[in-house]
């Protein structure tokens, strides 16, 4: 019987329990197992290698993003450290300019200690894409849509350009395997940081590896279980819990997104308005036709100026002013001075990021109180800003 996704994540360990037939999986703290006999282990002996808890969560997205096995680390960054294990210090990996900023920390002084080569390109640009491939690099390192403008990148296309001997990796953190499947466009491993929307309810930080092939997921879980980064049994089960609802908080994020895309879309106090499911956003085609769903992160820029937008965002009141992403809350967020601060100036704004911008990660909430939340806040600042120009043209 083949399951939908929302139902496989649903059903992720229910009624596994042997012993007591508790319907819900049970929470595995022992750091080790006895063994049965001098010479006989049992199939767990040690919990950095393997432990119940953590594997019903690695079988779910396995499951989940159509692959031979997963690996359930401590966190996304420990996701990204692990997959660049397969890595020797002459291979090269192409990496997006506009990655996540802890990716870009990370692979930047990887290479400065001479663990490998790194190239930062704009993937989008097919002529800069196709001149980095002739260098003939080991990995190629994907994130689609991308941080904190949604640019979209063709993930079969880049697949298909790059060829059979580049590992390509899509950090599918954005949007989760119940709106893209990277390993079904041509990747040959997928990485998320699971504190977002994977959980969904911003209490764990974790992260995951899953592999396409048997042989290269073999390869992870060696390293994983070498360098000692698998994820807690504690987080694991929060984490297990937190997934049994990704479908249905999907599309309720996804209904809101847009809903605030279009009404940002026409207000007159917006300047440009960044979501792949707008029909006129650069990348809204390639989304289409890869994704089942345009995600819940978008952003967007105002005119005002640094103060102005300092009263709006305080004066929201069910938009928190947080980085992170991909709980049922709604947040928002200054790119320029909170998630991108360590970018310099120059940059930041070659990668598009203005002092104007904010970004949303659109919540679960009521759509109407969201959009009268959104409202309230632009009429203040509005009847503000009229006032100040009365106070100006009467003085
Ligand atoms: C948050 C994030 C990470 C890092 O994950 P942590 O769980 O914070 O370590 C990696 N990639 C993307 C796209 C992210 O949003």
């Amino acid at each position: 019987m083949s399951h939908q996704q929302a139902t496989q994540a649903v059903r992720a360990g229910i009624e596994t329990d042997e012993q007591y037939g508790a319907v819900t999986p049970p929470l595995y703290l022992s750091s080790n197992y006895t063994f049965e006999n001098l010479g006989s282990p049992r199939k767990y002996d040690y919990s950095r290698s393997g432990n119940p808890t953590r594997d019903v969560l690695a079988d779910c997205l396995a499951d989940l993003e159509n692959g031979a096995g997963a690996v359930v680390t401590s966190s996304g960054m420990s996701a990204v450290h692990l997959v660049t294990q397969l890595l020797q210090p002459s291979d090269l990996v192409l990496v997006p300019h506009d990655c996540y900023g802890g990716t870009y920390r990370l692979f930047t002084s990887l290479a400065n200690k001479g663990g490998c080569r790194v190239k930062f390109v704009d993937q989008g640009d097919s002529e800069t894409f196709a001149a980095a491939l002739t260098e003939k690099p080991r990995m190629l390192w994907m994130e689609t849509p991308s941080n904190p403008l949604l640019r979209i990148v063709d993930i079969v296309q880049l697949c298909e350009q790059a060829g059979d001997d580049v590992i390509k990796v899509v950090d599918n953190t954005f949007l989760s395997p119940i709106q893209q499947k990277p390993l079904d466009l041509g990747a040959d491993l997928v990485i998320h940081s699971t504190t977002k929307y994977i959980n969904g309810h911003s209490d764990v930080v974790g992260g995951a590896v899953i592999a396409k092939a048997e042989g290269l997921y073999e390869q992870i879980a060696w390293w994983a279980n070498c360098i000692g980064i698998t994820a807690s049994p504690f987080d694991s089960f929060i984490t297990t819990r937190g997934i049994r609802t990704l479908g249905i908080r999907i599309k309720k994020h996804e209904e809101n997104a847009q809903s605030i895309a279009e009404y940002l879309d026409k207000n007159c106090l917006v300047e440009n308005v960044y979501y792949p499911g707008l029909e006129y956003h650069p990348g809204h085609l390639i989304a289409r036709k890869q994704q089942t769903g345009f995600g819940a992160m978008l952003s967007f820029t105002t005119k005002f100026d640094q103060e102005t937008l300092a009263i709006f965002i305080k004066s929201l009141k069910l938009f928190s002013l947080a980085e992170s992403l991909g709980g049922v809350e709604s947040l928002i967020c200054h790119p320029a001075t909170m998630t991108h601060a360590a970018m310099d100036k120059s940059a930041q704004l070659e990668a598009g990021i203005t002092p104007q911008l904010l970004r949303v990660s659109v919540g679960i909430e009521e759509l109407e109180d969201l959009l009268s939340d959104l409202k309230q806040a632009f009429d203040f600042v509005e009847n503000k800003l009229g006032n100040l120009q009365q106070e100006v043209s009467n003085g």
